[in-house]
């Protein structure tokens, strides 16, 4: 897959706007039929790693130990997630003679493949999101007839839950928080990491610690986060706002000052992943 920069995309690249027309096809006709799913980095959203640890029926512990690899952006340390590759073979591991073995539940980035997405950064910048047609050389789908508008392609890849996942956590990437003088400590950004990848071991951490004495969380969520990993990963964003930017997103259930002792609780609650 060709890379680029972020900077190189917003400079160079062809907007495409929701009504665009591409031509695009692909199936297990065209020859290149598989090439694409080896040797590329593809990012994992926690909602990509949330359907496909289920799909296999795995842990997140185990999911995320087997399938992918972990990294820290180089400026702001954000806990960033990619699909690991065969160590010998260099393909991606769900990648099967008739195609791909998690289908229904591959990733967003496989889900759009030819079409990227991007957006500047700073205020109002969904509202200049912008699509962009990545041309690959190896790829003959762009040789196809079939022609589609981008609203017609982001539709039948079934990219809603994906997109309503997607926002919560595009809005805690870009908080200003992550730009504050002191970088965010490594306790709190394994805490960041657990809190959006490891969704399993996150829900352990809720259920035995005393968290659920220190925080005030209604029952009915309790529940909702006992048994559904889109609700608990709704309550992980506003946790994070809270323990990494001090957003009034949780509750306390008693006030802190008066008790250094319990004040110290929350801190360490907020920085130990359990
Ligand atoms: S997840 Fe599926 S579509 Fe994506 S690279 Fe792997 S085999 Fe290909
Ligand atoms: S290289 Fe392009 S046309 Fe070929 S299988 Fe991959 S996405 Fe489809």
């Amino acid at each position: 897959m060709p890379e680029f920069t972020e900077q190189e995309i917003l400079e160079n690249s062809s907007r495409m706007g929701l009504d665009t027309r591409f031509k695009f096809c692909c199936g297990p006709s065209v020859e290149c039929f598989n090439r694409c799913c080896g040797d590329v980095a593809i990012l994992l959203s926690p909602y990509d790693v949330l359907r496909l640890k289920n799909a296999l029926h795995m842990d997140s512990s185990e999911f995320l130990e087997k399938y992918t690899l972990s990294m820290r952006s180089r400026d702001k340390h954000i806990p960033a997630v990619f699909l690991r590759m065969d160590d010998e073979t260099r393909r991606c591991p769900f990648v099967t003679e008739s195609g791909c073995a998690v289908y229904n539940h591959r990733p967003w980035a496989c889900r759009m493949y030819p079409l990227g997405m991007a957006e500047p950064k700073g205020p109002n910048a969904a509202a200049q999101r912008f699509y962009f047609l990545v041309q690959e050389e190896l790829c003959q789908g762009h040789r196809a007839a079939n022609e589609h508008s981008v609203r017609e392609w982001i539709a039948a890849q079934k990219l809603d839950d994906f997109d309503r996942m997607q926002a919560p956590f595009l809005e805690l990437m870009s908080h200003p928080g992550w730009e504050g003088p002191e970088p965010l400590s490594q306790q709190k950004l394994d805490m960041c990491f657990m809190s959006l990848y490891d969704l399993d071991r996150f829900r352990r951490f809720i259920s035995e610690t005393r968290f659920l004495d220190l925080f005030e969380v209604d029952e009915a969520r309790i529940e909702a986060i006992a048994e559904d990993d889109e609700e608990l990963l709704d309550f992980a964003f506003d946790w994070l706002a809270f323990s990494l930017f001090h957003e009034k997103r949780m509750k306390l259930r008693r006030p802190l000052p008066a008790n250094p002792a319990a004040a110290s609780e929350v801190e360490a609650m907020s920085n130990l992943p359990g």
